[in-house]
């Protein structure tokens, strides 16, 4: 039963390759320097994991930036734009790819399947041309022959590939070129296929719905593939969903293995195990790569001993879920964890273990200790009271279909808001967050050492939010904001009060690039033992007689960005959480607020593979936010902020949320996705987003003008407001004043128009 990996963190546990390439970028270190510290990383971790119990290592995973590049690279399908000669990529024009720089744009980035990993999205143009270049996968092969013992390259699959890239130019239908890709990728395999044991090719795609045209392609390109892979075994890879509405396009494939997820499907496997081909390996995916969970040995057991009985030990391979790309690297590197939620935990290095000695006991060997081992330690945590409170069951249990809802109808909320508020035509407002200077992140810092006393940094905050109060009033915003100055992360913020929440010091995973996310730990029940932003908001509303908007963060989006329980629906976990900001939202009014804004920038991430399982999901994501957000009383606005997402296809679930305005970023894409708000009669309030604040550019009041007029021309004026993207605290004060001066300015001049 041989043991593999999809995939292992590039970071580091130290975020070594974050700080090699920061300061690459900045030119303090050399090409030498970054390519060395990689080479050391890989070398680790390929050690790491041998010792661990991994026979077959994976190469080829590991990335100065995403994986997807690294494969727009190795095709050579370089944009013309980046002039690379004859499609080669060196360090600087991948970078730049990447990043964008000398007045070339970077390619777009966007989310990896339901993940908080963003990847490069490969750009397919008509006349697309491809040219093989496979340098750093043979370099990484021979770092990896080095240790001895098999090894497997590790690459998107060329379906996934064509599906998660765009097209150039709108009228083009990129699976046009899906034959030259598959060429392409064959000419890659023929170059790598000696030099390695295995080549899995990534198709999380399968785990979609896919167009027929798609589906229908995969079963020649994989027998091309296949052969041109020899002597080289192939893997077919799949995660993050069920496979088991695709499997009649692998039903004839003479595949070497094919690796499905048993932690987010289970029940997919009989069907696996049923129509898979006979000289076949099924590779059972039953560590969760996603989480930091350990293992439920007993139950990972279970399935695999169902796999043996039906197809023999020698045919089965264990791994991971997916890729360890996203969860930390080891456990032994956080002395703060509470011991007995560490107990509970597995990162990547204790993951790779889990794999092992899964593998150990299903093949007879003696694990009676680790055994032992896993299974008090999830008795302690079943028992643990801080998963079974009898407050929050009580409360969820006694929930009432009106606490979903808001007393009145939109229609006649309307009104009362009016009269309340008594804003102008397309108000201007903010979406909360202005610029974090150093000094705001110093003191916060300082705070939280000990080296500054309460007093001092309430003080300091209280002035940040004086500053940020006189400044809107000066610009002429209509409704204003405190900006967050407090909070370090818009999730940790909250889970940091919040029962049921704790954190890692190094739980580092990697969101894009160099940048790196910690997320929260939701091993509870979730409950608020108290208000976690009413002195702040009341502060701010008390230094202006314009309207405060008091700021959350909704209940999915804390969960999305979470890593959740496994012990319970995400559902549950969402609905606690829900109540918890619902309490918070309460109180926000009982102190006078008139505007709330609950943000939900991760519900639409949070949406499954398959589009048939979206209905259920968002069903209860939207209730969630109903349960937080509608508690409020008529005259109360509730506003709720979204980043860029396709609305076409979730329009009635946003619908459904019922916020009586929803701020979205719209600026790149000029408008365009107001569409979908008209053609579906959109009733209440929208504010796209009429500046883009990724970048430092100011926009004119011309530019700003003539989005509004965009927008005007597609929903009725009385329904929209203006304001930027998104949050401004990544920008610096001189442009965001400027911006902004300019934006209200654009509001003054279409009210004139009007
Ligand atoms: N209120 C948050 C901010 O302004 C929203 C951030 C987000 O949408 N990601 O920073
Ligand atoms: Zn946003």
């Amino acid at each position: 039963m041989q043991t593999h990996l999809l995939g292992f963190s590039r970071m580091g546990k130290l975020r070594e390759l974050k700080r090699a390439l920061e300061t690459y970028w900045k030119g303090e270190i050399g090409a030498e320097e970054l390519i060395a510290t990689g080479q050391e990383l890989r070398a680790r971790h390929w050690k790491l994991q041998r010792g661990a119990g991994i026979e077959l290592l994976p190469v080829g995973d590991f990335s100065c930036y995403d994986h997807m590049l690294d494969m727009t690279a190795a095709l050579g399908a370089v944009p013309a734009r980046y002039g690379a000669p004859d499609g080669g990529v060196d360090l600087d024009a991948y970078f730049q790819m990447a990043r964008g720089g000398q007045g070339v744009p970077a390619m777009e980035m966007s989310k990896w399947f339901d993940t908080n990993y963003h990847y490069i999205v490969p750009e397919l143009a008509p006349d697309q041309r491809f040219s093989v270049n496979v340098n750093k996968l043979l370099t990484e092969i021979e770092e990896a022959k080095q240790l001895g013992g098999p090894i497997k390259a590790v690459l998107p699959g060329p379906i996934t590939f064509c599906t998660m890239s765009k097209s150039t130019d709108p009228g083009f239908d990129r699976f046009e070129l899906l034959s030259a890709i598959v060429e392409a990728y064959e000419e890659l395999l023929g170059q790598i296929g000696g030099q390695c044991d295995w080549i899995q090719l990534d198709e999380p795609v399968l785990a979609q719905e896919l167009p027929d045209e798609v589906k229908g392609a995969f079963n020649n390109a994989y027998d091309a593939l296949l052969k041109a892979a020899s002597p080289a075994k192939a893997m077919l890879a799949t995660y993050f969903g069920s496979i088991a509405h695709n499997l009649d396009e692998l039903e004839d494939l003479p595949l070497h293995a094919l690796h499905v997820d048993l932690v987010r499907a289970p029940g997919q496997l009989d069907a696996v195990l049923e129509s898979l081909p006979k000289q076949t390996k099924l590779s059972l995916g039953v560590v969760n790569g996603r989480n930091i969970w350990k293992v439920d040995a007993d139950k990972a057991l279970e399935q695999i001993r169902q796999a043996v009985n039906t197809l023999g030990s020698d045919r089965i391979m264990l791994a991971p879920s997916c890729s360890l790309l996203h969860v930390p690297v080891d456990l032994e590197d956080e002395p703060e964890l509470p011991t007995d939620i560490k107990r509970w935990m597995a990162f990547g290095v204790q993951k790779c273990q889990e794999v092992g000695k899964l593998a150990a006991a299903a093949t007879g060997q003696d694990v009676a200790t680790w055994l032992d081992e896993n299974r008090a330690a999830w008795d302690s945590r079943r028992s643990d009271p801080a998963l079974h409170r009898q407050d929050v069951r009580e409360r969820i249990g006694s929930l009432s279909p009106t606490m979903y809802a808001r007393p009145l109808p939109y229609a006649e909320r309307r009104p009362a808001q009016r009269e309340r508020l008594g804003l102008p035509l397309l108000p201007t407002t903010t979406i909360g967050s202005f610029p974090q200077t150093t000094d705001i992140r110093a003191a916060r810092r300082d705070y939280k050492r000990g080296d500054l006393s309460e007093e001092t940094y309430l003080q300091r905050m209280r002035d940040c939010i004086r500053g940020v109060v006189n400044r809107q009033e000066e610009l002429g915003l209509d409704v204003l904001v405190h900006g967050e100055p407090e909070r370090n992360d818009m999730v940790e913020y909250f889970g940091e009060q919040l029962d049921g929440f704790c954190f890692t010091n190094n739980g580092w995973v990697q969101s894009y690039g160099s940048r790196c996310v910690k997320p929260p730990v939701i091993y509870g029940d979730v409950a608020r033992s108290k208000p976690m932003t009413v002195t702040w908001s009341e502060f701010a509303q008390s230094l202006t007689d314009k309207p405060m908007k008091g700021m959350l963060t909704g209940p999915v989006t804390i969960l999305c960005w979470s890593f959740v329980r496994d012990d319970q629906p995400r559902s549950e976990t969402c609905r606690q959480i829900a109540l918890a900001i619902r309490d918070e939202v309460a109180d926000l009014e009982q102190v006078g607020l008139g505007i709330i804004q609950v943000d939900e920038p991760a519900l639409r991430e949070g949406a499954p593979l398959r589009v048939s399982d979206w209905d259920e999901y968002f069903r209860w994501a939207v209730d969630c936010f109903r349960l937080a957000a509608n508690v409020a009383a008529p005259e109360t606005q509730i506003h709720t902020h979204m980043c860029y997402c396709d609305f076409n296809d979730i329009i009635e679930h946003i619908a459904a949320m019922d916020a009586d305005v929803i701020s979205l970023e719209a600026s790149r894409s000029r408008m365009e996705l107001l569409e979908a708000f008209r053609l579906f009669e959109y009733p209440n309030e929208v504010g796209p987003g009429i500046y883009d604040i990724h970048s430092p550019r100011v926009p004119s009041v011309d530019e700003m003008a003539n989005l509004l007029r965009r927008a005007v021309a597609v929903l009725p004026v009385d329904r929209l407001w203006a304001n930027p993207d998104c949050g401004l605290k990544t920008r610096g004060w001189e442009e965001t004043t400027a911006s902004l001066r300019n934006m209200v300015e654009a509001a003054r001049i279409m009210r004139q128009e009007l």
